[in-house]
């Protein structure tokens, strides 16, 4: 949700976390804005009506209404927002991503969630692999889009497993690098022919 940045953050974000609560805020568009994430965990799934947003700032007030600091103005400033939005943290895991010649990119194929972040860099280094194994492949769909996931899911895989390896707390220093790691950018491939703005990156 939106609300006028009544913390006056300027180019900070602030995270808390409580008891399986949580909180993220950052300052937009020049500082006058503020982007507000409220969250808790949920043992159980919830049987909520998706329209039924009264429900869903009830629910959030209801969780989080016993925290102090910045929360209570947080809560208020909710109510008020009109672009509130309530949903789960979830991912999306695929078998398979390829059908024919349709293949899933980005948040379509591996969406990994906030909890781990990662999402535009799967999106970018899966449309930066896609067009080298199609390059490669010199008009072998099939096997360009196979060798597409072959090189990405590994990557994808880590970058999700972020988001679960320690919920309360973040994942380790050790499979952040492992996970941005896990992809090899092979731009040698193509002789070395290798236009200005490309890395050799073993990203
Ligand atoms: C609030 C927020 C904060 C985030 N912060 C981070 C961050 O800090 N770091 C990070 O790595 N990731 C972050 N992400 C995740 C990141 O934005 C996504 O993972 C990334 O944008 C995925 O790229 P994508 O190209 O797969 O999908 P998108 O960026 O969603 O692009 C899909 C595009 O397809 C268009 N589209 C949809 N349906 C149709 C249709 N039928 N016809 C034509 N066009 C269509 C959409 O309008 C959109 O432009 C954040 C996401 C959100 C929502």
């Amino acid at each position: 949700m939106t609300t006028h940045n009544f913390l006056g953050l300027e180019d900070w974000q602030v995270w808390t976390q409580h008891e399986g609560t949580g909180s993220c805020v950052y300052p937009v568009r020049g500082n006058t804005e503020l982007r507000v994430t409220l969250g808790f965990t949920a043992q159980e799934p919830l049987d909520l009506d998706h329209r039924d947003t009264g429900g869903h700032r009830a629910l959030v007030h209801e969780r989080l209404g016993h925290l102090g600091g910045d929360i209570p103005r947080l809560l208020e400033a909710m109510h008020r927002a009109p672009d509130f939005l309530f949903d789960a943290m979830a991912q999306v895991r695929m078998d398979r991503w390829t059908s024919g010649r349709v293949t899933l990119l980005g948040d379509a194929a591996c969406c990994p969630s906030p909890l781990s972040g990662q999402g535009s860099s799967l999106a970018l280094v899966g449309g930066y692999v896609l067009a080298d194994e199609l390059g490669a492949g010199r008009g072998d769909i099939a096997s360009a889009l196979a060798a597409y996931e072959r090189r990405m899911r590994p990557f994808a895989r880590l970058n999700q497993d972020l988001a679960t390896e320690n919920p309360g707390a973040g994942p380790s220093e050790a499979s952040m690098e492992r996970a941005k790691n896990a992809v090899g950018l092979d731009v040698e491939r193509h002789g070395g022919a290798v236009s200005e703005g490309a890395h050799r990156v073993r990203a």
